[in-house]
């Protein structure tokens, strides 16, 4: 009989900070418009010294999923980091169950938490985390960047900017905001302005109702825009089916997609034709990949969705993307771009409309302290 191996990664803390970064521009959703971007950053650090790094993040604060940067440190605080305290790192399926047990929903603050292990694996082994999800499909992620000014003009100079940089050729325009039918002219006519050297999607943020997607978002399609995301309320699946019928465009649930048994009911009700995966609202990076060989069964195809990351979470949804086979639709993962500064030494780059997905183990990326000490909310 052999003796079981003594645990190589015992956590002996789990530290969080609050950290607020400022962004380019003001940036606009249906119902919020953002100043700045705000992080919680955390740090596992075994007994031996080694330390995993994870980042939670929100889309601009509670509304997208009920969570925020203040709630995410709290849970962390006073429940989730002693939860992990004293296990063993390299276990991360069965320390997530038991955070899930004692723990029931804040996913955003799991998924910093569970990206900081997988981190700390990866570097434990010298692989970056994409080997330990199947490895590369791909070195590169085609990246799409959300025009999101609100403005006709201001939307078609940026695009028209990032297309002469070699940035960006697929936008996700942002609307849902006023009288419906302004915001379609709007929106057609960014999609007009672009046709034929970009491809422009859009997301409402689960602005409209069923009548009003139905009466408008055929006019997006003839203008040219080719998918539309989360048009209606989140726990509408049997209108997102409907819509999803009728439309020329396939049509991509996110608000509505947050565990797998989502993913389930979605892809059995036909509720959406394309799945936004994101690892900050379903917990971490092991759930997303699941429901991708969900998707995958089901001839669902997958989009790599973006809660505004910095390099840090970033850097885990560029390992987890590069690693899914079924992802045609590519991610939207410009939050390093979008921010007026980074956490990290290198950042992790869109070259020619590409995310780049980091080599070194782990993440792949390295924290610049004196950024972080200078962007910690005291
Ligand atoms: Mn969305």
């Amino acid at each position: 009989m052999t003796e079981r191996a003594a645990p190589r990664l015992v956590i002996r803390e789990v530290e969080t900070a609050i950290l607020d970064l400022p962004i380019r521009r003001p940036h606009f959703f249906a119902h919020l418009t953002i100043t700045r971007q705000s992080f919680v950053l955390v740090r596992v650090r075994t007994e031996d010294g080694l330390v995993g790094i994870g980042e939670g993040v929100t889309a601009g604060g509670p509304w997208w999923g009920g969570e925020s940067v203040e709630t995410m440190k709290a849970i962390l605080d006073a429940h989730l980091g002693p939860l992990a305290v004293g296990e063993d790192a390299s276990r991360v399926q069965p320390l997530r169950q038991k955070l899930d047990r004692l723990v029931a929903g804040n996913p955003y603050a799991k998924c910093a938490l569970e990206m900081a292990l997988l981190d700390l694996v990866g570097k434990s082994l010298g692989v970056p985390i994409a080997a330990l999800l199947g490895g590369l499909c791909r070195d590169r992620i085609p990246c799409q960047w959300a025009l999101a000014t609100g403005q006709l003009e201001a939307d078609i100079a940026e695009a028209e900017e990032k297309i002469a940089a070699g940035l960006h050729t697929q936008f996700k325009v942002k609307m849902g905001r006023g009288d419906p039918e302004a915001d379609t002219e709007r929106v057609a006519a960014t999609a007009r302005a672009l046709a034929g050297r970009a491809k422009v999607r859009v997301d409402l943020n689960e602005a409209w109702d069923e009548a009003t997607s139905r009466r408008f978002l055929p006019r997006l399609a003839d203008a040219g825009v080719d998918l539309v995301e989360q048009p209606i309320p989140r726990w509408n699946l049997d209108g997102m089916a409907r819509l999803a019928e009728a439309l020329p465009i396939p049509l991509m649930a996110d608000e509505s997609l947050w565990t797998l048994p989502d993913a389930l009911e979605i892809v059995r009700r036909r509720a959406a034709g394309v799945l936004s995966l994101k690892v900050q609202k379903s917990g971490g990076l092991l759930t997303p990949k699941k429901m991708a060989v969900l998707a995958e069964a089901a001839g669902v195809p997958c989009f790599g969705g973006s809660s505004l990351e910095s390099s840090v979470g970033n850097a885990a949804c560029a390992q987890l993307w590069a690693t899914i086979p079924n992802l045609p639709f590519g991610c939207e993962n410009f939050g390093p771009a979008w921010l007026a500064d980074d956490l990290v030494i290198e950042p992790v780059r869109i070259r020619d409309g590409a995310l780049e997905v980091p080599t070194a183990p782990g993440l792949g990326i390295t924290l610049d302290e004196d950024k972080v000490a200078h962007y910690t909310r005291r």
